[in-house]
């Protein structure tokens, strides 16, 4: 990958004010893209629980967002220790890019073993379709997180009518180049997954085409921020806490909220290389127990306070704590003259949300990812139809050592089967896991 195009996918906003970083950011020097940034202790003495792991040691990659939370706090709680990984280390990734490559590399080869990834990451890194052919097989162990996530419009769209749905907006956004002499323009952090298809969904829900109609293109958060602010960025894909500060600085507003596209929605993962996972498996299992722990205690609304000190953290993410308070609080300006958000379910969730549970791993959320890289014609076509995508998903799908670990740690009111069933969308669009073409056909902006 050339440095201009490694430049392109840099996410950051570790270590510095809020000021400083939106002001700066990464807009000079790009972050090395080694992985070990941060590494955060084990608490001592805790008790093991269950049968002793093949090894206690683990190198874990995470992003310092809220879809890390669990992670983190299995890791600051002492829960990897108490289930007998004592030397897990969690290593905040300069960017998606370098948590590809360090995975690709592995812990033997001074990567990861393996961490947090947005969807479909760990199947396109399996086929070696985003890892320059070099396949890497990787299971998708449990879901870290929902929700979380949103479309930020810059201030300068203000009284347009760019919220939730964008149908009456449509031909200010086709018309802006007339006027603008360049097209409206929106950005991701990592081309192809999560943040892509949630601005891609808004916009063709609303008769935007997001290939023709407007630019759309991967942009580091800081450099995106920075555009918005200065009026050559229009709108942005973004996730916890980045929606906090752009209302709190003035930049822009908050058009949707993931969670308004669609509730309890699914959004990272936890995935690690085949490899490791088939070498040791009651490390693994120890691992989904470990950070099934920190979900049911990130849940509870209690420790919200204490989390959020744990998170913003030197540790972890370095940020001021006012900045995190109000996501795992549920409370969401969203400016624009829209009402704001107070509603606990309407954040970031772990363990359980209002449709069943967060952490498992259904395989018809996975189905529903490659729908849409299929939707969009993504990698050439590489993943070309429903049958294709229905066989990465079993390869690379392990809810059956989820089912395991939380039957062994006794935990009940498990999810039973691979699909959550048929998944609603603000627009009335619906996604029958059953009949992924019908949902495809119903689509009106697609490339498929
Ligand atoms: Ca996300």
């Amino acid at each position: 990958m050339s440095s201009t195009s490694r430049r392109q996918f840099i996410f950051t906003f570790a270590g510095t004010a809020i000021g400083s970083v939106l002001l700066k950011g990464c807009l000079g020097n790009p972050p090395e893209t080694s992985s070990a940034v941060s590494t955060a202790t084990t608490a001592t003495g805790a008790a093991t629980v269950g049968e002793p792991p093949e090894v206690t040691k683990v190198k874990l990659g995470y992003i310092p967002i809220l879809e890390s939370a669990a992670l983190l706090i299995a890791q600051a709680k002492g829960f990897f220790a108490k289930h007998g990984m004592t030397e897990v280390e969690v290593l905040k990734q300069a960017s998606w890019a370098s948590a590809r490559d360090n995975v690709v590399l592995g812990s033997g080869g001074g990567g990861i073993d393996g961490g947090q990834w947005q969807m479909p990451m760990p199947h396109l890194i399996t086929e070696g379709i985003i890892s320059n052919g070099t396949k890497v097989p990787m299971y998708v162990l449990m879901q870290l997180s929902t929700q979380g996530n949103g479309i930020a419009v810059a201030g300068l769209h203000q009284g347009k009518g760019l919220h939730l749905d964008i149908t009456k907006a449509a031909d200010y956004i086709k018309g802006f180049q007339g006027i603008n002499g360049r097209k409206f323009k929106a950005a991701h952090t990592f081309p192809n997954v999560n943040q892509d298809f949630w601005i891609r969904y808004w916009f063709a829900a609303g008769g935007i085409d997001p290939d023709r109609d407007i630019e759309l293109l991967a942009v580091p958060s800081a450099e995106t921020v920075q555009g918005m602010r200065n009026g050559t960025m229009d709108a942005f894909s973004t996730g916890d806490p980045w929606p906090y500060r752009i209302l709190q600085e003035k930049i822009g507003y908050m058009a949707a909220l993931t969670h308004q596209i669609w509730e309890f929605h699914p959004e990272e993962y936890l995935a690690i290389r085949a490899d490791w996972v088939d070498k040791h498996p009651k490390a693994t299992k120890a691992l989904l127990k470990a950070v099934m722990e920190a979900q049911q205690w990130l849940d509870n609304p209690a420790n919200r306070p204490e989390a959020i000190g744990i998170l913003a953290g030197r540790n972890f993410f370095n940020i001021p704590v006012e900045v995190l308070t109000p996501p795992l609080e549920g409370k969401y300006s969203m400016g624009d003259g829209q009402n704001a958000i107070n509603d606990f379910n309407a954040g970031p969730l772990y363990w359980k949300d209002g449709l069943g549970s967060v952490s498992y791993p259904y395989k018809s959320h996975e189905l529903w990812f490659l729908t849409e890289t299929i939707r969009w014609n993504f990698h050439n076509g590489k993943i070309s139809d429903i049958a294709t995508a229905k066989a990465l998903i079993d390869r690379v799908n392990r809810a059956d050592l989820w089912l395991e670990a939380a039957r062994e740690a006794g935990f009940t009111d498990l999810p039973s089967g691979d699909s959550r069933g048929i998944e609603k969308f603000f627009d009335g669009k619906e996604f029958n896991p059953d009949n992924p073409e019908a949902y495809l056909k119903s689509l009106a902006i697609k490339r498929a």
